[in-house]
């Protein structure tokens, strides 16, 4: 280690030297853990699933990368008779069934998956961690790992609907919030869908994220605040009525019977305002303002040209109403409104019955005294943080499957919850 350590002038080169330590400090990790692993003879009888004998026939070896390198693990391999099935009873023991990656090694290409791109992540393991595995791989089992997780999430969504389970602290001021973004998906997934694209077909699926948060207080000038941490996320490629249950089964999981005060906020979706019916009866329904906002903003471009002062002038007193929460106001000034044109009149006639569809939601004034939040940012940061940054970078294409994994995985993980659902992973 000595001559390592120093190089021919007498400097030394600790990037290579502590590289070349830990690379050592492996290989012989991953001796220690075959050893081990090999050191005990398999006996030789062992119950089949159904309770039959099965006999040892030989033992066979596999390599099994692990996160101090590929070690070759030797195993009984029976037979039995009655099933006429072989079998490897310590690949389960050992959860390496039908894979060459430890769990400790899954884990982490899990959690990288989940962060960044496939390539960016096994990149990242080498780097990182020494482990060198390809591309495919992190892809095959991250989204194995999203499949499971996926899988507990529903169980335990399941389980809180079906259960009283009463949380112990009730919550003054419950918020759900959903909305939708598109994410790029390969050809055989959009089959037979209209959407933006050329030819007017569909390049995207429209993912649905759902998030719930709590609020206990406002700052000194009555401003709602977020409870630290008290964000958590669902999502999926999904229709609306899945969608529902998800979200809703999220809600309960998080306390929602002991909520005192039950709030969905959304863009003007008609799903989002569906579901809210449906799994929230009761709930303060609520328009984001900022969707609101644009809304006339855009009507005021159309009737008035972009950046009129006229147009400026009109959008800014019905924004000023708008905030108040006075929808008759705004309603009666585009009534009057005589615009030229078959598609401003289009346009106009579509403002109205979005307003007028939505007056009971946009209270805002009310919404404010109330100390309540009246925008969907933390619904739409989630959006470009669980779906956007990981889903639609340039180049991506999904297939449905493996989107929902990755959405399934990313959620756990903005969730601050992923430990706690591999523990549960675990125990299962
Ligand atoms: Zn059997």
């Amino acid at each position: 280690m000595e001559c390592l350590l120093r190089q021919e002038d007498g400097g030394s080169d600790l990037e290579a030297s502590e590289m070349f330590t830990r690379r050592t400090m492996h290989e012989l990790g991953a001796l220690v853990l075959e050893r081990v692993l090999n050191a005990d003879e398999p006996p030789g009888l062992v119950r089949c699933p159904f309770g039959h004998e099965a006999v040892l026939v030989d033992q066979r070896r596999k390599r099994v990368t692990t996160v101090l390198g590929v070690i070759q693990l030797k195993r009984g391999y029976y037979y039995c008779e009655p099933c006429e099935k072989g079998m490897l009873p310590r690949d389960a023991q050992l959860d390496i069934v039908s894979t060459s990656f430890s769990l400790g090694v899954r884990k982490m290409m899990g959690w990288m998956g989940g962060k960044e791109s496939f390539a960016e992540a096994g990149a990242d393991l080498t780097l990182m961690a020494g482990i060198k595995v390809k591309t495919k791989s992190v892809e095959r089992v991250a989204e194995g790992i999203g499949a499971q997780l996926e899988e507990l999430g529903q169980s335990e969504r399941t389980q809180a609907m079906a259960e009283n389970v009463v949380p112990l602290k009730s919550t003054p001021k419950f918020y759900v919030s959903l909305d939708g973004t598109g994410v790029p998906v390969i050809k055989r997934e959009t089959a037979g869908r209209r959407g933006k694209g050329e030819n007017g077909e569909a390049r995207t699926r429209e993912a649905k994220l759902g998030c719930v948060f709590k609020q206990t207080t406002t700052d000194e000038k009555g401003r709602p605040q977020r409870d630290e941490a008290s964000t958590t996320y669902v999502g999926a490629i999904e229709p609306a009525a899945e969608f529902g249950w998800r979200i809703y089964g999220e809600a309960e999981r998080r306390g929602l019977r002991r909520a005192q005060k039950v709030i969905v906020i959304g863009d003007g979706a008609q799903w989002i305002w569906n579901l809210a019916d449906e799994h929230f009866p009761g709930a303060v329904q609520i328009v984001d303002l900022y969707h609101a906002r644009e809304h006339l903003a855009d009507l005021s471009k159309f009737i008035y040209g972009p950046a009129t002062p006229k147009g400026l002038r009109w959008s800014s007193e019905r924004m000023a109403q708008l905030d108040e929460g006075d929808i008759a106001s705004v309603l009666k000034n585009m009534r009057r409104l005589r615009p030229a044109g078959v598609k401003a009149k289009e346009e106009l006639r579509k403002t109205i019955n979005y307003f007028k569809h939505n007056r009971e939601r946009m209270r805002y004034r009310e919404f404010r005294q109330q100390g309540l939040f009246v925008g969907s940012g933390v619904v739409e940061a989630g959006c470009r943080t669980v779906i956007g940054r990981r889903l639609k970078q340039s180049g991506m294409y999904w297939s449905v499957r493996g989107a929902n994994d990755i959405i399934a995985l990313r959620c756990i993980q903005l969730s601050g919850r992923w430990e706690e659902i591999w523990e549960m992973r675990a125990a299962s």
